[in-house]
């Protein structure tokens, strides 16, 4: 998508939408979100999501997972889907930043267009970006997670050590 730019979200914005999201799924004070249990919970809850485990094969090799903003539809690669059921925190990450693109993109609706190549597209404006923001601001929710220690994060978040150590320089920005 990196042809794209979006309507501008600051982190700010999107932690808001994350606590929204948290707290229609009643996990606002969770430390663990389980992005997989997640995906059949919001394909059973929402008409227009669905997502698909497919071969490693059928997407480009530094692709994990797509997210079709068309259709609603997320795919992720087995081998990725696989790591997340294990807990690998690279893996959930993964996942939560597609969750990240239906949330903004096809749930809030925020617009997506084409963007001019030959100009630089401000971070904020970057749906990779916004994304990568809202994977971050999800598996480590603000309200839960805030005061924890990088090594808190790590082991109680499941995430990864490079994650946890920009989450806990965002939530003190
Ligand atoms: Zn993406």
């Amino acid at each position: 998508m990196h042809s794209y730019t979006a309507e501008p979200l600051s982190r700010f914005d999107i932690r808001k939408i994350v606590k929204a999201f948290r707290e229609l799924l009643g996990v606002k004070y969770e430390s663990y979100i389980d992005v997989v249990t997640l995906l059949d919970i919001l394909g059973k809850k929402l008409k227009n999501f669905s997502y698909e485990v497919v071969a490693n094969n059928t997407l480009p090799k530094k692709v994990f997972a797509t997210t079709d903003v068309q259709t609603g539809k997320i795919k992720i690669k087995e081998h990725i889907f696989n790591k997340a059921c294990d807990g690998n925190g690279f893996a959930r990450y993964c996942i939560a930043h597609e969750i990240g693109h239906y949330i903004l993109l096809v749930l809030c609706g925020f617009g997506l267009a084409k963007a001019d190549n030959s100009i630089k597209i401000p971070k904020f404006r970057d749906p990779e970006w916004q994304a990568e923001c809202f994977a971050g601001e999800f598996l480590m929710g603000y309200d839960a997670v805030k005061n924890y220690s990088v090594n808190e994060l790590v082991t109680k978040c499941c995430v990864t050590k490079k994650a946890a150590i920009y989450q806990y320089n965002m939530f003190r920005k």
